[in-house]
């Protein structure tokens, strides 16, 4: 029936959202469309990001943008680029050495994506002690340790950006600028709201990454950062593929302007995290897709799929309950109280023993709950996640 099927790759039911050890999630036509026609035309690559530069301007009110492998790659890329600046010796010294390595994080806000900064050749500095959530007391970092770590080898502060994120991404902007330093945000997973694409460059962020593949809805191996010109330009310095002579190099100059630079870089640290021409105008559809949708269509058509799985459901709607049902600036999710962690386990696992595997958010089974995301699932999905829940009800 189809190539993957054929070499016994089984595809899933996914009801845990846009992970990506579960590939994330499905395409809207008008995107896979977009894919289709870059895939049967070449491009010159700077000329087609300097394109995917200005619509991620228009749509973000920053600067410049670009387009990368995830939002993880473009961690790592933004770290490249505030260590680096426009100096190609910099570039050429990435990942052991270079003059400026250090990037500011505060302590809580720590987590395994913050690997990508570090692949960049970061050196991160923790600030803060967050004994609150320690449950000894009532702090998170606060400004002035941050402050007092920037030394003459601070390249950026780094932001996670959280709904309670502390100090609040104004507060560090404004340490920042009294320092001349950038400050790059993982907004990776900052959506929805929507107004979140602009909400982080609006009060000054200098970088912000988004994720491609998660609530917008392109392609799973793409995500866009935006930001400064300067730093998307030694972003793209550092990502493009610059094997050429300098007298034919001509980059568009909303790119990358030539007169700022003394020679051309090599071929930089950012290679591994290449997008194609496909990734590239997938994003672009997604993300304008996801601004004419808009929060509150978007909100309902999640909401309709996950109808879909009650009502093909008898047994457990007792105990289900849909989550931010009235909340346009989150996901909404079906919760299933199961009456006890052992059972919570035990349906999980019929789930997956189900043909085909549907997988659900367990993370919450210690309460006895299992959660259900839309994201991922369309309407046909979510049918046959509603009856195997019932199939799967462990007997008494
Ligand atoms: C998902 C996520 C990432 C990585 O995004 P990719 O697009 O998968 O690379 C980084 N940071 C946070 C906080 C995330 O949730």
């Amino acid at each position: 029936m189809s190539l993957l099927s054929d070499l016994g790759a089984r595809r899933i039911i996914n009801a845990r959202g846009t992970v990506t050890r579960l590939s994330g999630g499905i395409m809207h036509p008008e995107v896979i469309a977009a894919m289709t026609d870059a895939s049967r035309q070449c491009f010159d690559m700077s000329e087609l990001q300097a394109a995917a530069s200005a619509e991620i301007a228009r749509i973000t009110g920053a600067e410049a943008g670009y387009i990368a492998s995830g939002a993880s790659a473009c961690l790592m890329l933004g770290a490249a680029a505030a260590m680096t600046g426009l100096d190609a010796a910099s570039m050429a010294r990435l990942p052991q050495d270079g003059p400026r390595r250090e990037i500011i994080i505060v302590r809580s806000q720590r987590n395994a994506y913050d690997h990508a900064l570090r692949t960049a050749g970061a050196n991160l500095v923790e600030v803060g002690l967050p004994d609150r959530h320690a449950g000894a007391g009532v702090r998170d970092a606060q400004g002035w340790q941050i402050e007092s770590a920037i030394t003459e080898r601070t390249a950026a502060i780094f932001h996670v950006a959280a709904e309670n994120a502390e100090p609040s991404l104004p507060e560090v902007v404004a340490i920042a600028r009294r320092h001349g330093l950038p400050v790059l945000v993982d907004a990776a997973a900052q959506l929805p709201p929507q107004a979140n694409l602009r909400r982080f460059i609006e009060v000054g962020a200098d970088l912000v990454a988004f994720s491609g593949g998660k609530v917008l809805g392109g392609p799973q191996a793409s995500g866009f950062l935006c930001g400064r010109r300067d730093l998307i330009m030694a972003a793209a310095l550092q990502h493009l593929d610059l094997d050429q002579y300098i007298d034919t190099w001509t980059p568009p100059d909303t790119l990358i302007d030539r007169r700022r630079l003394v020679g051309m870089p090599v071929t930089g640290i950012g290679r591994p995290c290449k997008a194609g021409k496909e990734e590239i105008a997938g994003l672009l559809a997604a993300l304008q897709l996801f601004v004419r949708e808009g929060d509150g269509v978007r909100h309902a058509r999640w909401l309709a799929t996950l109808a879909a799985v009650r009502e093909a459901n008898t047994d457990w709607r007792a105990g289900m309950s849909i989550q931010h049902e009235a909340d346009n600036d989150r996901v909404p999710h079906i919760s299933i109280d199961t009456g006890s962690p052992e059972v919570a386990r035990e349906l999980t696992r019929r789930l997956l023993s189900h043909s085909p595997a549907i997988h659900v958010d367990d993370s919450e089974r210690h309460h006895g709950r299992i959660i259900l995301s839309p994201l991922a699932l369309d309407v046909e999905d979510a049918a046959i996640v509603g009856r195997a829940l019932d199939a799967a009800k462990p007997g008494p």
